[in-house]
């Protein structure tokens, strides 16, 4: 099986996982335990792991609260913000692209009053500027854009739309859960105040993120969801999923370390996964922005064809299509659609998705299984 699926999980480091064990066994203990010894360990193991976080996004330790994913970090941030209220400005300005773990929590706030904007995006999947000078006004407590997409990979401008929310007042979220480990993120060049990143999106355990959080805004601008036992400065209580945040340490400083390279060897498979297929399959359409995108990223419309038909004839790839099966139906996503894709070329849109382990001969097995399987089924 060639594994071309690095959106939707990646494989945990071997590296991560050897940091990982030894918080299974032997140094079990928890971390809030500060009587003894193993306690404090386990403490000084988190304590470690949430500076190795805070240093790959440059934010400070005590700025990171860790959650269950970018999922929870996403609900927290959202519905936090809006619990903190205390003026009533009660706009939130999002894009047609999130997540659903965006664009549910600000659903569900509508559905409580809030007044929620959704911005368009261009062809390219780009939010329009012009639409967020004119959406976010003095009524705006947050607004909440993702970093990268998950689907075409588009990346948008965070830094420009933080200054907009700012100079209104309202607090800036970004959902980085595809753009941390993969593209520069440093929280004070975007000047975000909260940011959701997930483990297992940058090669770390599954169940396992981090809220990163400005100081200042935590438990005045920005509430808890849960309450309990206080960890977290009580706005993420609950014992601490330690071998979990120690992997997500060290996925973060591994990322650190290897990014900027393994970056430019991801994009060049990339490219030349793009130029094989240009060669052998006439019609070629690459969903996104070709001039800002993730690096493992390429959405390609393989025109006159249906993407599920064509990615069961391919056994020994796991890929995406750019449609899900919903109650029954197959509807094309709601980024392709939001970017304005009809739904023969959504339904024709497969995701490739490059990461650490994708290997040149990967991408030369992967291109030949393709054109014959479309010589196939065309
Ligand atoms: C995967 C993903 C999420 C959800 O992250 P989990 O850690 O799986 O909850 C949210 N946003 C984006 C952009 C993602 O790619």
């Amino acid at each position: 099986m060639i594994y071309l699926d690095y959106h939707a999980t990646t494989p945990c480091d071997p590296r991560v996982i050897a940091a990982m064990l030894p918080y299974f066994g032997q140094h079990f203990a928890n971390p809030a335990s500060v009587d003894h010894v193993a306690g404090r360990s386990a403490a000084a193991a988190v304590a470690a792991a949430r500076a190795q976080i805070a240093n790959l996004i440059n934010a400070r330790p005590r700025e990171i609260i860790f959650t269950s994913g970018a999922t929870e970090s996403n609900n927290l941030a959202i519905l936090g913000v809006a619990d903190g209220l205390v003026e009533n400005s009660r706009r939130i300005v999002t894009t047609a692209t999130e997540h659903k773990a965006v664009l549910e929590p600000c659903a569900r706030l509508a559905q409580n009053g809030f007044d929620v904007v959704i911005l368009p995006v261009d062809e390219r999947g780009v939010v329009s500027l012009d639409a967020a000078r004119t959406a976010i006004n003095d009524d705006t407590c947050l607004v909440s854009i993702h970093a990268a997409n998950n689907e075409v990979g588009t990346l948008q401008p965070i830094a420009e739309i933080a200054e907009i929310a700012h100079r209104h007042g309202a607090l800036m979220h970004t959902d980085a859960a595809q753009a941390v480990g993969k593209v520069p993120v440093n929280v004070d060049v975007w000047d975000v105040d909260l940011l959701s990143l997930s483990g297992h999106k940058l090669y770390g355990p599954k169940g396992v993120g981090a809220l990163y959080i400005r100081d200042g805004a935590r438990n005045h601008r920005v509430m808890p969801r849960t309450f309990g036992g206080g960890q977290e400065w009580e706005i993420r209580p609950g014992t601490l999923n330690v071998p979990g945040i120690v992997g997500l340490g060290a996925a973060c400083e591994i990322a650190a370390v290897e990014r900027a390279s393994e970056a430019l060897r991801i994009a060049a498979l990339r490219d030349l996964l793009e130029d094989l297929l240009r060669e052998r399959v006439c019609e070629l359409r690459i969903n996104g922005n070709r001039d800002g995108r993730l690096p493992g990223n390429s959405s390609i419309v393989f025109s006159e064809v249906d993407a599920h038909t064509l990615l069961a004839n391919l056994p020994g790839l796991a890929l995406s299509t750019g449609s899900a099966c919903t109650s029954g139906a197959i509807e094309p996503s709601h980024v392709l659609q939001a970017m304005g894709l009809s739904r023969d070329a959504a339904g024709a849109t497969v995701r490739f998705g490059l990461g650490r382990y994708t290997t040149d001969e990967d991408v030369r097995s992967a291109v030949s299984q393709i054109t014959s399987s479309l010589m196939a089924i065309r």
